[in-house]
């Protein structure tokens, strides 16, 4: 195999700086819409947001965000087919708003719509 010359070095140099700062803008739009989804939604006018460490939320492993859950302790929401598993689709979950709502199983506050604990429950 032949030695490449300067030149042949320079053109594929270029060609990879360009692909990087390709990839880097074609990035930053991904990025941001990830970020704005991460925003949270604000509360509904009048709620509060249900504090983690209510008694009832404890004993039901219940968190805002799924990243959150115990896992030892709720091993089957890690599998595949509870992937979807959230309050906004649990069977005890009432919107207040698009990230808020109301639980029947806890009443001090609303719950995430991006929530689970170890009652969920399929909507029907
Ligand atoms: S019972 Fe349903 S709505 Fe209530 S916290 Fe658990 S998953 Fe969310």
């Amino acid at each position: 195999m032949s030695k490449p010359s300067r030149r042949e070095f320079i053109k594929s140099s270029l060609l990879m700086a360009g692909a990087v700062a390709f990839s880097g803008s074609f990035l930053k739009p991904i990025k941001v819409f990830a970020k704005a989804a991460e925003k949270e939604i604000p509360l509904p006018p009048g709620e509060k947001k249900l504090d983690e460490n209510d008694a009832v939320a404890k004993a039901l492993g219940f968190h805002h965000n799924v990243k959150d859950i115990d896992y030892t302790r709720y091993p089957q929401r890690k599998k595949p087919e509870a992937k979807d598993q959230f309050c906004k689709n649990c069977a005890l979950y009432s919107a207040k708003n698009e990230g808020w709502g109301k639980c029947q199983m806890l009443a001090n506050g609303v719950v995430s719509a991006q929530g689970w604990c170890g009652s969920w429950n399929k909507k029907a």
